[in-house]
């Protein structure tokens, strides 16, 4: 699929987030969704040893929250500038419950794509 003009804004919005809000141990990821009426939630992981919760989980919670979706795409990146990382596998099976259609931004980040969900694999 072809990485769109909104995608790479989607891409910068996620890039926006890590920077400002994972600033800590807890907090080393950044997930942006975009709707397809254009909205964009975006959400930060938690880590703590009891599991915490993926970036993925908290946009999809805030999504929910705002009453907004369902979510068209999604893109996930780093702290401290690192790349665009793949959802993990718990994250994949919900995506793929939850939004079928969703359409996925992967790395690297000088060359990202775009994949549908179901194309990710378990
Ligand atoms: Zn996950």
């Amino acid at each position: 699929m072809t990485m769109r003009d909104t995608d790479r804004a989607l891409v910068q919005a996620a890039s926006a987030v890590a920077k400002l809000r994972c600033r800590s141990a807890a907090h080393t990821r950044a997930t942006a969704a975009r709707t397809a009426d254009g909205r964009v939630v975006s959400g930060v992981n938690v880590v703590h040893v009891t599991g915490g919760a993926c970036a993925e989980v908290i946009a999809i919670g805030a999504a929910a929250t705002q009453g907004v979706g369902p979510l068209e795409t999604m893109v996930t990146v780093g702290d401290r500038g690192r790349s665009v990382l793949t959802p993990c596998g718990p994250c994949r099976n919900l995506l793929v419950d939850l939004f079928p259609e969703l359409r996925v931004i992967v790395g690297p980040a000088d060359d990202p794509k775009v994949v549908p969900v179901g194309d990710l694999g378990f």
